[in-house]
């Protein structure tokens, strides 16, 4: 479905990217793991559009990427839900959503008339897959950051989706929060067929979810392959054990 052959990205004269090499197959959980600073997120970033690569090639279903909009690559089938929760605080739950559904359905609140029978039925249904349709008319800044960056990933699923990437889902949860957003990590995969990418700094989490690893070090692919794989891979081994990241 996706494939990232030998992307490059500096800012300035540094290298976020010096060699990413990606392949994500449908319906598979892949995760990408690394040190902070690897290049996890630009990596993603790239894939959506945010940001523009250097060299290299991404591929979605056999469709070069680069240089389309991040509008573009979502229209396509791509959605990304941030590192950084990016909610409007002052909105509901439900209105957060909503909003996200209308945009893709490319309408548009109209002052003139009241926003709020629009998309009703796929908005709960989105809120009810995610788990939040009983929070669904808090306003979103009081919600926990747990919640928060559910919502995050509810607004992510609001474009369709086939490919979703999450950069770090469950940062800042506590331990509860975390198992709660792993499952429902795992449930929109098995029921959804959605095909997920994902970074995540809990590396026990990540063996026991994804189907396949890919291992980021300083901007540069080491391995890709099974979880039973990677762990024990040599040069893995090296960058977590021996000090090398
Ligand atoms: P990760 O998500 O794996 O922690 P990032 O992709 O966020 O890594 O960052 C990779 C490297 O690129 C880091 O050293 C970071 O400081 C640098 N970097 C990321 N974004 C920018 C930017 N917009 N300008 C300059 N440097 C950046
Ligand atoms: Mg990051």
């Amino acid at each position: 479905m996706l494939r990232v052959e030998n992307v490059q990205r500096a800012y300035g004269r540094f290298m976020a990217l010096s060699d990413a090499n990606l392949t994500v197959e449908k319906g598979k959980i892949v995760a990408v793991i690394g040190p902070n600073g690897a290049g996890k997120s630009t990596l993603f970033k790239l894939i959506t559009g945010h940001v523009r690569p250097d060299g290299g090639q991404i591929l979605f279903k056999g469709q070069d990427l680069i240089g389309l909009s991040p509008h573009e690559i979502c229209r396509r089938g791509i959605s990304l839900a941030f590192q950084i929760v990016n909610i409007f605080s002052r909105m509901t739950v439900f209105e957060n959503v909503q909003a996200a559904v209308l945009a893709h359905q490319g309408r548009s609140w109209s002052l003139l008339r009241p926003a709020r029978t629009l998309a009703v039925a796929e908005t709960m249904e989105i809120l009810e897959s995610v788990g939040l349709a009983s929070k669904a008319h808090r306003v979103s800044g009081t919600l926990s950051h747990g919640d928060q960056k559910v919502l995050e990933m509810a607004i992510a699923l609001s474009t369709e989706p086939e490919l979703l990437i999450l950069d770090e889902p469950t940062a800042g949860m506590s331990p509860e929060e975390t198992e709660v957003s792993i499952e429902l990590v795992k449930r929109l995969s098995a029921e959804r067929g959605l095909t997920i990418l994902f970074c995540e700094h809990d590396i026990e989490l990540v063996f026991s979810i994804s189907d396949e690893i890919m291992v980021l070090r300083a901007g540069e692919t080491i391995v890709q392959g099974l979880p039973e794989a990677v762990r024990t891979n040599a040069a893995v081994q090296e960058a977590y054990l021996g000090g090398g990241a």
